[in-house]
């Protein structure tokens, strides 16, 4: 792991999000979970050597940031829909894809219950461990149940997945528009020492590059739907963006299918199929990971 200030530790070098806890004279918070139960194993010994783990923390829905929490005790806070969105998986066949992940997955997920978030929020909330102050801030994009977690007094912001530096971009149910404003609201924090939800460290110099990456997608789906594709004929033909980047670690070869699940998205987005989208807390599109 790295040690990214005196007290915030983050992982970026394994498959699943970027995740990382945070050392605090009353404990440790932990800021989203391995996807594999046995690297979460490897980071609840680490977390051991640091202190008690005391909350849990997840920025978004999908399963890659929340399946490592059932191999640690300590509560989860998330945004309402993460919660709702775990409760709505289909566990059998969640546990199904992670068995595949490693040799030793199937094993630790014998019994296995996720570990749901029991402390919710919709705009936002604010939580003061020892002397450090969490704030976690609702910023719908990548899904509409997305925080972004600013831990002052490190200067540190864990941006979740409305940032992909420097690898693909899954837009497989993102708000596009939302997107754009949510990369306007880290671009307005005070603080600048970026942990994305995938991909190598970065800044807020990188928010001009992730933002221009969402315009063109949108631009190149509108191109299909103005000369007449349908969705399918889109899924099947819009794939420029397929070498844009490498995929993040442990990714490879998945290219083409999140290309696809990305222009399945946006074409419904942009017919209107599922725009403009009600506030977050009334609105479920259950999907897969
Ligand atoms: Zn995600």
């Amino acid at each position: 792991m790295l040690q990214l200030t005196s007290n915030v530790f983050v992982e970026t070098q394994i498959r699943g999000c970027n995740h990382g806890f945070v050392t605090t004279s009353e404990g440790v918070v932990m800021i989203d979970s391995p996807q594999k139960p046995s690297d979460a194993l490897k980071l609840k010994a680490e977390i051991a050597k640091h202190g008690e783990l005391r909350y849990i923390i997840n920025t978004e829905p999908h399963g890659d940031h929340w399946t490592g929490n059932a191999f640690f005790d300590a509560p989860v806070i998330a945004h309402e829909g993460v919660r709702t969105r775990i409760l709505n998986t289909d566990m059998d066949e969640h546990i199904a894809r992670v068995s595949n992940m490693g040799p030793d997955e199937a094993a630790l997920l014998k019994g296995y219950r996720p570990n749901v978030p029991i402390i919710t929020f919709k705009n936002g909330m604010t939580m003061h461990v020892g002397e450090h102050t969490f704030q976690m801030i609702h910023m719908p994009g990548h899904t509409l149940y997305q925080a972004a977690i600013v831990i002052k007094e490190e200067g540190v912001v864990f941006t979740s997945d409305n940032i992909f530096h420097k690898v693909q971009t899954w837009l497989h149910e993102a708000n596009p528009d939302l997107w754009l404003v949510a990369l306007e609201s880290l671009r307005h924090l005070d603080e600048d020492i970026f942990v994305p939800g995938h991909g190598p460290m970065c800044d807020k110099g990188y928010l001009d590059e992730q933002g221009s990456l969402i315009v063109e997608w949108k631009d190149y789906i509108k191109s299909g739907i103005d000369s007449g594709m349908t969705k399918d004929e889109s899924v099947a033909n819009l794939t420029k963006f397929t070498d844009r980047y490498p995929m993040d670690v442990g990714q490879d070869g998945m290219a083409p299918m999140v290309m696809r699940m990305n222009v399945a998205n946006l074409y419904d987005y942009m017919t209107g199929a599922w725009a403009p989208p009600p506030p977050p807390s009334l609105r479920l599109r259950p999907r897969g990971q």
